[in-house]
């Protein structure tokens, strides 16, 4: 416990480096409110324990997110809110750690930043593909989305990929969303954007006529207040995306942890909480695939 003397200060100092070096532009506003309010208090689990924490850490766990994502990963002020966000919470607290320390990975990053020991994890709608397998690790998974299509409210003709032909359709770089339509439909004119958000900005400017990534990230859009009335999830799922807790290669032993706490975080109804808090109102994940089991660590 000799970290918690040095926590506070330490993360202040960090959230200070990182808000200087980040410069993925959102604000920089990264530091954790007052020193140590990034403190987990997830699912009400009692650190310290029975955490089995062979490599366990106490001190601060460097977690990737999403920032714009409503509902799965969300920069609001100091605070950030979502699905993964509590997934994350819950497990670096299984692990021992007093703190997180969340940074901004975007889709196209999440390897690279991974590589490059920016983060210790990332917990970020992220699917996990034989691809990515052979840069990075995954825990997991914790949740099955399925990509589908959000358009505005008032559009009748798009109901899957196949009527895209002559449309233009948002996505992000770097993302299993993009990849799919250059591979399956080429004839469908992509805009790539760097997150999702530009490319819900975009559909209610009619600069492009749909936006296509998992469900469950659309459905958090469609969901938001400043959206409300405009904007509709098409409901016809065309892919399986098991979103896995993205590992440095070479973490076997620490994967297995890692999906210790998922699985407790199921068992204990903490995951079913933290989905049904999150996830858009209108939003029903698939029961048949969820909540998944963990694939092996390689
Ligand atoms: N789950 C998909 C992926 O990992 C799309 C969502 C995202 O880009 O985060 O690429």
């Amino acid at each position: 416990m000799r970290n918690r003397l040095i926590t506070a200060g330490t993360v202040a100092a960090l959230a200070l480096t990182l808000a200087a070096c980040g410069g993925t532009g959102n604000g920089g506003t990264t530091t954790p409110a007052g020193g140590g309010e990034t403190t987990t208090e997830a699912g009400g689990e009692e650190t310290g324990g029975e955490t089995g924490g062979a490599g366990g850490g106490e001190g601060t766990l460097t977690v990737g997110i999403k920032y714009d994502q409503p509902g799965l990963g969300l920069q609001q002020g100091a605070d950030f809110t979502g699905f993964d966000v509590d997934v994350a919470r819950y497990v670096a607290e299984h692990l021992g750690y007093d703190d997180i320390e969340f940074v901004e990975s975007i889709s196209a990053q999440r390897e690279t930043m991974l590589e490059n020991g920016q983060v210790d994890m990332i917990f970020a709608t992220y699917s996990i593909t034989d691809a990515r397998r052979e840069r990075v690790d995954f825990a997991g998974p914790y949740f099955v989305a399925g990509q589908d299509l959000l358009v505005r409210q008032d559009e009748a003709e798009i109901t899957g990929p196949e009527t895209l032909e002559g449309r233009i359709l948002c996505s992000v770089e770097g993302s299993t969303s993009a990849e799919r339509i250059r591979d399956d439909h080429p004839g469908v004119e992509l805009y790539p954007a760097a997150t999702y958000s530009e490319c819900v900005e975009l559909l209610t400017a009619t600069t492009v006529d749909a936006v296509t990534t998992d469900d469950i990230i659309l459905a958090g859009f469609a969901n938001q207040p400043a959206y409300a009335g405009q904007l509709k999830v098409v409901g016809n799922t065309f892919s399986t995306e098991n979103y896995g807790v993205g590992l440095p290669k070479g973490s076997t032993e620490l994967c297995g942890q890692v999906n210790e706490a998922i699985a407790e975080m199921v068992s204990s109804g903490a995951w079913e909480e933290a989905l049904s808090s999150n996830a858009g109102a209108d939003y029903q994940y698939n029961a048949e695939t969820n909540p998944p089991e963990a694939m092996e660590c390689a």
